[in-house]
């Protein structure tokens, strides 16, 4: 068994440190916010004062951090350098492929091995150990990473060298963002045009147009299987961190002169949700934006567009 210091315990990192406490790891927790360590330390990690005594003779560094610039802060002010040098050192955000590239660089310059393992799977996964795990990094250290994070995730996926994880995350991300806006915009339009939509769902989910977004995560309430649509569009994975995917999306577009319509469309149209305050709600909840029938909760984001305006027009 291991001791790990696990660095970010929010809505995520929570429930994977407590995977690690279960599986018999020594596990020091470490997050600027009071509540969330202790509510780590409540579910059996000890309480470190700060990131550096986290670090403090761990055999693998885990972070869990919100963007690239605090998984640079980290890394810079209180990792490298700090933590033994045999220490595995794992990145588990969601950020920017250049910087999670600059950091192994900084890293293995240092003398560390390091991945970057960015998930797929939302908070129920991080608490249930069934996350999907896709990492960059040279062969040495994913061999040394995946064991543990084979504890916290039901798959666990080398992706190719340092930032391959990213890499794959975003390009999932954003095509999942354009098939959800899709699917959303052909059940409207089924509608429109006089089809019985589980008559649509149906037909199309066992013909071309068949896709995730449609046959496991269906936008239009009681049609498939429960999803988020089934409880007004609470809880799944929210509009705000697929807009967060969609930008990182765009950024690594543009570094590579990639030409992507589609994904381009979908940040704007997530965008365009999240200022009108769909921001905290699930991601498929854009069909009530894509039909009109959107409503912004009192106070937030600018009011819906008029009946009639065109998205995006
Ligand atoms: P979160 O905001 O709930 O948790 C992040 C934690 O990091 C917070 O507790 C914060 O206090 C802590 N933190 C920030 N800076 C710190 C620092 N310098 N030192 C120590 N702690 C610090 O976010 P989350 O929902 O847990 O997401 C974490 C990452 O996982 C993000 O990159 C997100 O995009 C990704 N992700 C989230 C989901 C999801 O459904 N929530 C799904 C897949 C991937």
């Amino acid at each position: 068994m291991a001791r790990i210091a696990f660095i970010g315990l929010g809505n995520m990192g929570g429930g994977m440190a407590a995977n690690l406490v279960k599986a018999g790891h020594e596990v020091v927790a470490f997050d600027l916010v009071a509540e969330a360590l202790a509510r780590a330390e409540g579910r059996g990690a000890k309480r470190a004062a700060s990131a550096e005594a986290a670090v403090e003779d761990a055999e693998a560094v885990i972070t869990m951090l919100p963007a690239g610039s605090h998984v640079r802060d980290v890394y810079e002010t209180s990792v490298i350098g700090k933590a033994p040098k045999a220490a595995i050192l794992i990145d588990c955000s969601t950020i920017d492929v250049a910087t999670a590239r600059e950091e192994i660089g900084k890293a293995q310059a240092a003398g560390y091995a390091m991945v970057d393992a960015p998930v797929s799977g939302g908070i129920a996964a991080a608490e249930a150990g069934s996350l999907t795990f896709m990492a960059g990094g040279t062969d040495k250290a994913f061999a040394r990473a995946a064991p543990l994070l084979e504890t916290m995730g039901k798959a666990v996926i080398h992706a190719g060298g340092p930032g391959a994880g990213q890499a794959a995350k975003i390009c999932n991300n954003m095509l999942l963002g354009a098939s959800m806006v899709a699917t959303c915009e052909a059940f409207v339009m089924a509608g429109k045009l006089g089809l019985d939509l589980q008559t649509f769902f149906d037909i199309s989910s066992k013909a071309s147009g068949q896709c995730w977004s449609m046959t496991s995560y269906c936008p239009v309430p009681g049609i498939g299987p429960e999803t988020p649509a089934d409880r007004d569009y609470e809880g799944g994975f929210a509009a705000a961190l697929m807009l967060k995917d969609l930008r990182l999306a765009m950024e690594a577009a543009q570094s590579v002169d990639a030409y992507t319509p589609m994904g381009s469309a979908a940040e704007e149209l997530y965008t365009r949700f999240s200022d009108l305050g769909g921001a905290g709600k699930d991601f498929s909840a854009i069909i009530q934006m894509i039909d009109d029938s959107w409503r912004a909760p009192e106070g937030a984001g600018s009011p819906p567009l008029p009946p009639g305006v065109k998205i995006g027009g």
